[in-house]
């Protein structure tokens, strides 16, 4: 059952082949036997109550296209009753008194949670090794990171531990997990999806998105994730699509552009033949190819390192030791009991980012750093808007390497290296896409769609059109 996409479990459901109980059992075997690290909290109970109440909508003919579906949700999303950590020791005793509007929405479509899904500390990080709970492994080789942020949702679709997973993506935690798992992801157009109870990290930039097997599975959870929502005032008031209505469409025409700067120093060779096998394959089925410059990309992890710091800087104050999550024992006063309370319970990296970002946020430093990083954003903003003025979609890699060796990476400066062709989606707020594409040293490598606002159907289709043409999306590492 596991090998089947969300489109194909479905139609099992209504056919009766299996029941979402079974189906249910089954993913909750399989995490229970699997070594990767993948989840923080696993749902036993509540799954099982989920999928006999989808197996009654299922037999009353109440159901639709999603019910009784097991996923995973990123342990960023609050969960009513279910502990919600975001991977830090700060809200390891943190049960959410409420639901994040994704969370009600999955609810609502009769999903079965599985669990919450493993992640780097209030997703900072890009292997996933950030995390209080301990590093997830990338299915594919155990000694390699699976990447980050969202390591454990990605882990857990690559090792069909869930028919799909949640993602965040606030520099590129949808896309370089995908990638380097060999799944698909999408990124949606910044306001597509609330923020609403989704714990916040860079609020300017996070954006949720679904993590699948296939593009056609990643518009079904799309269609629910979706909408416009008064809780969040950077929801966009967008109608939703049905965003599997566009799948089918003939991709004859498509003018792609290739941003020279994606294809410079630092990329990986075997990533880059993949890449552009990939491309070829568009080719021939009757896409165009075009070179575009962004010229800003270079400004993109500056850029990034200063307003993603500041914005958590601000976010993060509230976690305290007073309200909820983590107090120190016995504090002095109060201000030994801020100090301690979060000095035992964040994690370095994020330590690391709060500290940068009250710098540079500081009277003296603002102008310089955070003034100056808003006017490169809003540069770069301006060059996808100049290539999308020539092309329909931007391709390129997702992360210039493979996996890396887990506990290779040591200074921070090369982590966020990593993240060099993803941030720009998120500094301008477009929708991107990483597909599988291929494998480079026998590890997954994903090709990165990048599309103008709001053109999330749009990459959907290009990326099913792909998937009808490869089969790398259904390639499955071995069991472990
Ligand atoms: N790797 C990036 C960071 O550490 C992106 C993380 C994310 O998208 N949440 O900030």
């Amino acid at each position: 059952m596991h090998t089947k996409t969300i489109a194909q479990l479905s139609q099992g459901l209504k056919d009766k082949e299996f029941s979402s109980v079974e189906l249910t059992q089954h993913y909750l075997n399989r995490i229970n036997q699997s070594q990767l690290n993948a989840f923080i909290t696993v749902t036993d109970d509540l799954a099982m109550k989920q999928a006999q109440a989808a197996d009654e909508k299922i037999a009353s003919n109440n159901a639709n296209i999603l019910t009784g579906i097991p996923y995973a949700h990123k342990d960023i999303f609050c969960t009513q009753g279910v502990k919600t950590s975001a991977g830090s020791k700060m809200l390891d005793n943190f049960i959410s008194p409420y639901d994040a509007t994704v969370s009600h929405q999955l609810n609502n479509a009769d999903l079965v949670m599985l669990g919450k899904s493993n992640m780097d500390e209030f997703a900072m990080g890009s292997s996933n090794e950030n995390s209080y709970y301990g590093s997830v492994k990338n299915p594919w080789d155990v000694t390699k990171i699976p990447g980050g942020s969202s390591g454990g949702s990605a882990a857990a679709v690559a090792a069909r531990l869930s028919a799909f997973a949640t993602g965040t993506d606030t520099g590129g935690s949808i896309r370089q997990p995908a990638s380097l798992c060999g799944i698909t992801g999408l990124k949606p157009t910044y306001g597509r999806v609330s923020r609403y109870g989704m714990i916040a990290y860079a609020s300017s930039l996070d954006q949720a998105g679904p993590m699948t097997q296939t593009a056609e599975d990643a518009a079904l959870v799309l269609n629910v994730m979706s909408g416009f929502d008064e809780k969040d005032s950077t929801s966009a008031e967008q109608d939703v699509q049905d965003y599997t209505a566009n799948l089918n469409d003939s991709i004859k025409g498509l003018t792609i552009g290739l941003p020279k700067e994606f294809f410079s120093e630092g990329l990986d060779n075997e990533v880059a033949d993949n890449v552009m096998a990939a491309v070829k394959e568009f080719e021939a089925m009757g896409a165009t190819v075009k070179e575009v410059s962004l010229p800003n990309s270079a400004y993109a992890i500056p850029t990034y390192y200063i307003v993603a710091p500041c914005e958590c800087s601000s976010n993060l104050s509230r976690l305290d030791g007073v309200r909820y999550g983590y107090r120190c024992e016995e504090p002095k006063d109060l201000e030994d009991l801020y100090l301690r309370s979060r000095s035992e319970a964040f994690g370095e990296e994020v330590k690391r980012r709060i500290m940068i970002g009250a710098y540079a946020l500081s009277a003296g430093y603002y102008d310089a750093f955070y003034l100056k990083a808003q006017k490169t954003r809003h540069l770069i903003s301006d060059d996808f808007k100049k290539a999308f003025e020539n092309v329909d979609v931007i391709m390129g890699p997702v992360s210039p390497t493979t996996a890396f060796d887990l506990g290779s990476v040591k200074d921070p400066v090369s982590m966020y290296l990593a993240d060099i062709y993803t941030l720009s989606a998120n500094l301008a707020g477009l929708p991107g896409m990483s597909i599988p594409a291929g494998f480079a040293q026998n590890l997954p490598v994903g090709l990165q769609l990048i599309g103008n606002y709001w053109s999330e159907s749009k990459l959907l289709n290009i990326a099913h059109q792909f998937q009808q043409q490869t089969d790398w999306h259904q390639k499955m590492p071995q069991e472990n």
